[in-house]
């Protein structure tokens, strides 16, 4: 579309957008935003598609497309993110929440007894996905949200003052803010992502610190192994989310810390994509 031309219909715009080569979701989620109608859901954009953009949405959807083909994250663009039925707001200052996670939530809520005062650590945080989605099923847990990086603190802050979610947070390298503290759960998303993974240059938007964890991927999630054990109550338990093909280096790694009931969970697409154990409930004889 050039800027001498006529503003788009609805449908048009649409299809513009396909010739160029944006996913159809991604294009109407898009499309939503820039006539402010997020909240009207993709149905609204059938029901309306030979409405003409006005021309300052017609630009504002112009440039949408072209940082959208340029990898942003649908979410950045529109500010906001869905994930574990919480409407999250991020941006470039943390990663993009992926539903894969939801998995580790799942597993998380499935080793927290409702009406327990639970005391929950996530490790970075980013936007507060995980310690959000826990919080606002488990309104009695305890949830504490850490990360080292102050930006992504001030995101999940700001997630959990909107959505009136009470969390406490800490800011440090995973556990080391938290010298002499012991919790029934640990959960965590931590970057994974080898150095030289072809897929970085199409993540390049987002924090690279919350991506990548040196050569083989599994600096950080080697870190909170090792320092979970002094952390965790006995029977507590540590889980993790990981690359596609990490889950027996994880599971390794548990073992030789002395973790019990190793145990994996899968993605949406049926990888095993967390890993996690117990801390055992005595010493070992
Ligand atoms: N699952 C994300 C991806 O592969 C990475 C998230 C992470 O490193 N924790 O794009």
């Amino acid at each position: 579309m050039s800027s001498s031309s006529p503003p788009p219909t609805i449908a048009l715009a649409l299809q513009q957008a396909a010739a160029q080569g944006l996913a159809r979701i991604d294009a109407q989620i898009l499309l939503l935003h820039a006539l402010d109608r997020s909240e009207a859901g993709r149905a609204w954009l059938i029901t309306h598609d030979t409405e003409p953009l006005t021309l300052a949405q017609a630009a504002l959807w112009q440039d949408l497309c072209r940082r959208r083909l340029d990898d942003e994250p649908v979410a950045y663009l529109t500010g906001h993110k869905e994930f574990f039925g919480l409407n999250l707001q991020v941006d470039a200052r943390v990663l993009d929440p992926r539903p894969d996670t939801e998995t580790l939530v799942e597993w998380a809520l499935d080793l927290m007894p409702e009406e327990q005062a639970m005391r929950v650590v996530d490790l970075g945080t980013g936007s507060g996905a995980i310690a959000l989605a826990l919080k606002s099923q488990r309104p009695q847990a305890r949830v504490l949200a850490v990360d080292a990086s102050e930006q992504a603190l001030a995101v999940a802050q700001a997630n959990a003052e909107r959505l009136q979610l009470a969390l406490e947070f800490a800011r440090g390298s995973w556990l080391e803010p938290l010298a002499g503290e012991r919790f029934a759960l640990i959960v965590s998303n931590p970057p994974y992502i080898r150095e030289d993974d072809e897929h970085m240059p199409a993540l390049r938007h987002e924090p690279r610190q919350a991506l990548t964890s040196g050569a083989d991927g599994l600096d950080d999630l080697r870190a909170i192994v090792a320092q979970a054990a002094a952390h965790l109550e006995r029977g507590g338990w540590l889980l993790m989310e990981h690359g596609w093909d990490q889950a027996q280096a994880v599971a390794a790694l548990l073992e030789q810390s002395g973790f019990t009931r190793i145990e994996h969970r899968q993605d949406l697409s049926g990888t095993a994509r967390c890993t996690g154990g117990q801390w055992p409930l005595a010493a070992a004889a």
